[in-house]
């Protein structure tokens, strides 16, 4: 089964008075869900006390808790101090994400930086290598990076991309936000057709049983020419891409990753319409 959840609180978490994260756990719980994604997007900061009241909770109400690592990580960047920033984020992250109980940290590999493409990538290469590396140094060997797709053409990142990264090492599973996906091509998530052909080329290039574990993000987006302007919610039908597409290869397919919802506000209800649309398949 696949498990689904939010990137964060909602605005309705809030709405009805709760205040920690950690309450949110039962409140998830609650709706129908079975994921969280804690975001150290702006730093890691979370102290050891919050870190396990979360992860007891999570624990309690069958949460599988994830963490997006920080935004300013760019491992395409030569800059040696820029670099061992890259390095210490995501040690940080991985760090957390064990004291929350969870396995899986969502990495923004890289920007152009004013580079070459293929420069910025094999900076991006020999800095996830390097990662995990030092990963291993610190007795964090099975925490998950999860490399994700990015929705502009200046950062590192479009799906073949992302899936070479993966080839790296066998640990890694790759995140695709299909939202980046749909703003990096114009809009060109419209069928179940243009789902099969990432999912295909995902199984093609990591085999079957790593494709399974795939980590998603989903959400509605706007864009522009550059690529992605920013997320929306399932309620405007005027944004794409739409669950009802995907929903049914995942199922068919037997995938068992988990799907993690940044719809701005509404992540956490547009979760567990997902949820819905996919439990529906299961008759
Ligand atoms: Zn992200």
């Amino acid at each position: 089964m696949l498990k689904f959840g939010p990137a964060g609180n909602s605005d309705r978490f809030y709405a009805e008075g709760y205040k920690s994260t950690q309450q949110a756990m039962a409140w998830l719980k609650n709706i129908g869900l079975t994921a969280y994604e804690y975001s150290f997007g702006r730093g890691v900061s979370l102290s050891d006390d919050m870190a396990e009241k979360i992860r007891l909770k999570a624990i309690e109400h069958n949460i599988s808790v994830s963490a997006h690592a920080p935004y300013f990580i760019n491992l395409g960047n030569p800059d040696p101090e820029k670099r061992e920033n890259s390095f210490r984020y995501i040690l940080d992250a991985a760090n957390a994400v064990k004291k929350l109980g969870g396995e899986r940290i969502v990495v923004h590999v890289g920007a152009l930086t004013k580079l070459e493409r293929s420069e910025a990538i094999d900076n991006c290469r020999n800095g996830l290598t390097e990662a995990y590396k030092r990963l291993d140094n610190a007795g964090l060997s099975d925490v998950i990076i999860c490399p994700e797709t990015m929705g502009k053409y200046s950062q590192i990142g479009d799906l073949d991309e992302t899936l070479d990264f993966c080839l790296l090492d066998e640990r890694m599973v790759p995140c695709i936000d299909f939202a980046h996906l749909h703003a990096l091509s114009g809009g060109g998530l419209q069928s179940e057709a243009d789902f099969i052909r990432i999912l295909d080329r995902t199984e093609e290039m990591l085999g079957l049983d790593r494709a399974r574990r795939l980590h998603m993000h989903f959400s509605t987006i706007e864009f522009t020419k550059a690529g992605e302007k920013r997320h929306h919610t399932f309620d405007e039908p005027d944004f794409g891409p739409r669950f009802e597409h995907l929903a049914p290869q995942l199922f068919a397919r037997g995938y068992h990753g988990t799907v993690i919802c940044e719809c701005k506000g509404t992540q956490a209800d547009d979760a567990a319409k997902m949820q819905t649309i996919y439990g529906a398949l299961h008759g």
